[in-house]
C-alpha cells in the first residue's frame, strides 16, 4: 500500500499513457504525457525543479544497497523524483550468485580498506529480494539491476540474471534495465577508497594491466547480449582528484592505455548496441559526472544512446547534478537522452 498522499491516480494515469506511448514507439507523446511537470495543489512541494528535462534518472538504489543511509526507502525514492520532475528507474546492486564470495585484498578492516560486507546489496539467501520487489512495484517505481562483473566469470553473470527475470515475473514485476557495473576486481572490490583502487592496480602489475583487465571484462559482458547499458565507465578515475586521491593519480603513465581502452570499448558497446551512462554521482568523488567531456564526444561520435543516472543512495540525491548535465549534453549537440520500458530503449527529446 502506498502511505497517505501517495501518488494520485491522475498522475498514475498519466504516467501509464506515457509508458504506452513509448512502447508504441510515439515520439510525439512521449515528453507531453509523463505529465511530471505539472504538479497538484497539496502534492509534496520539493525543490524546484530540477533535471526536468531529463524526465527520468535511470540510476537509484533504496534501503537495500547495502550502503544507502537511513531514509531511501521506495516511496521517499518516489517522491522525491516526483518533486524534482522525475520519474525514477532504479539500479539496484544485484545479489551476489550463490557460493560467490567477496574478499578484501588489503587483509584487516580500517577505513582505508572497508568490511566487504559493505558492498554486499541483496541477497539470494533470505527474503530481500522478493521484498526488494514487492516494495518497488508498491511505489510504481520502474525496476532495474546493476550488476557486478564477477572477475570474468559470465556463466555465474548468466545464471543469476536468468534467477532475476525469473523472480521479477513471480512477483509481477517488469525488469526494465540491466546496467552492468565493474565494481569487482577477481573478488575483490576495488571501489571503496584510494587505498583499495591502489591495491588492484597493484595485484593486476600497474595501471595499465589494470585498464586492460578492467576494459576487457566490461567488452566481455558487453558482448552477451545480457546488458542494455554499461554504468559509470570512467569510476577508476573517481580518487583522481578530491581530498583522497593518492599521492599521484592511479593512472599516472598509464593514460594511452586508459584512452585506447576506452575507445574499444565505446566501440563494441556501438556494435551491440548498449547504452553509455552519464553518471553524475561522479560528482561526489571525482568532482564531476562520468562521463567526462571527451568520452562523451566519443560517445557521441560512435552514435551510442546515452542514458542519464544520478547513483543516489538517497532520497536528498535522486537528480542531483542534473541541471548542468543537461546543459552539457545540450551543448555537446545531443538531442535526446534515452530510457528503458522493459528493455526497450526509449528516446526523451531534449527539443
Ligand atoms: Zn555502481
Ligand atoms: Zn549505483
Amino acid at each position: 500500500m502506498l502511505r497517505e498522499g501517495g501518488p494520485s491516480g491522475s498522475r498514475r494515469t498519466r504516467e501509464r499513457a506515457w509508458e504506452d506511448a513509448s512502447r508504441r514507439g510515439d515520439r510525439s507523446q512521449t515528453r507531453q504525457d509523463a505529465g511530471l511537470r505539472a504538479f497538484r495543489p497539496g502534492e509534496p512541494p520539493g525543490p524546484a525543479p530540477a533535471g526536468c528535462g531529463l524526465l527520468v534518472d535511470n540510476h537509484v538504489h533504496t534501503r537495500h544497497s547495502g550502503h544507502s543511509p537511513e531514509g531511501a526507502d521506495a516511496v521517499s525514492i518516489r517522491w522525491a523524483g516526483l518533486g524534482r520532475g522525475l520519474r525514477v528507474s532504479l539500479r539496484e546492486h544485484a545479489p551476489l550468485p550463490e557460493g560467490f564470495e567477496l574478499r578484501q585484498l588489503g587483509g584487516q578492516a580500517s577505513p582505508d580498506f572497508p568490511p566487504v560486507s559493505t558492498a554486499v546489496g541483496l541477497s539470494l539467501g533470505d527474503r530481500s529480494l522478493g521484498t526488494f520487489f514487492h516494495e518497488a512495484r508498491e511505489a510504481g517505481l520502474s525496476v532495474g539491476f546493476e550488476v557486478d562483473i564477477l572477475g570474468g566469470r559470465l556463466d555465474l553473470t548468466e545464471e543469476l540474471v536468468s534467477l532475476l527475470y525469473r523472480e521479477a515475473r513471480a512477483s509481477g514485476v517488469t525488469i526494465d534495465a540491466l546496467n552492468c557495473s565493474h565494481h569487482i576486481l577477481g573478488e575483490t572490490p576495488w571501489d571503496f577508497t584510494p587505498q583499495t583502487l591502489a591495491a588492484a592496480i597493484g595485484f593486476c602489475g600497474g595501471p595499465a594491466a589494470f585498464a586492460r583487465r578492467y576494459f576487457a571484462e566490461i567488452r566481455e559482458a558487453v558482448a552477451t547480449g545480457m546488458f542494455h547499458c554499461v554504468s559509470h565507465i570512467e569510476a577508476p578515475r573517481k580518487f583522481d582528484a578530491g581530498a583522497r586521491s593518492l599521492p599521484a593519480p592511479a593512472f599516472t603513465g598509464a593514460e594511452e592505455v586508459w584512452r585506447e581502452e576506452l575507445l574499444r570499448t565505446l566501440e563494441t558497446m556501438a556494435v551491440h548496441g548498449v547504452a553509455v551512462e552519464y553518471n553524475t554521482g561522479g560528482l561526489a568523488t571525482w568532482g564531476r559526472p562520468y562521463l567526462s567531456p571527451t568520452t562523451l564526444r566519443a560517445a557521441l561520435d560512435l552514435g551510442l544512446r546515452i542514458v542519464l543516472g544520478s547513483d543516489a543512495h538517497h532520497p536528498d540525491h535522486v537528480g542531483r547534478g542534473f541541471v548542468d548535465a543537461e546543459r552539457e549534453l545540450r551543448a555537446a549537440g545531443l538531442t535526446e537522452v534515452w530510457s528503458f520500458l522493459a528493455g526497450r530503449p526509449v528516446p526523451i527529446p531534449l527539443a
